[in-house]
């Protein structure tokens, strides 16, 4: 997802993400970022096309229509939980239908 959001916004390429997620605090090497950035654009979710930087061929990614729909439902999930987090008291889960329990007061 966090590769997602930023490719929403620009062009991305493995080198500049790696960076970008060691600022989050994820260690993510080559050996994975890759068969990620891969892997998402099989799915359909990113495209890549190779670019040229001083001589040097670069693959760069941008997200895809499917790919953004794919963000903005996570986003919602995402906002979800979050609120849940913040909720001084979450939903009971293991009340039985029909017999919720309420507190009064
Ligand atoms: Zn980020």
């Amino acid at each position: 997802m966090h590769v997602l959001l930023h490719a929403a916004h620009e062009p991305i390429f493995g080198l500049a993400m790696m960076k970008e997620l060691a600022h989050h605090g994820y260690r993510i090497g080559p050996g994975t970022l890759y068969p990620l950035l891969h892997g998402l654009e099989r799915s359909g979710l990113l495209r890549s096309t190779l670019d040229r930087v001083d001589g040097r061929r670069r693959r760069l990614y941008k997200i895809t229509p499917k790919g953004k729909r794919a963000l903005t439902k996570a986003k919602e999930k995402v906002d979800e939980l979050y609120h849940e987090l913040h909720e001084e008291h979450p939903r009971k889960v293991t009340a039985k239908a029909g017999r919720e329990v309420r507190k009064s007061g």
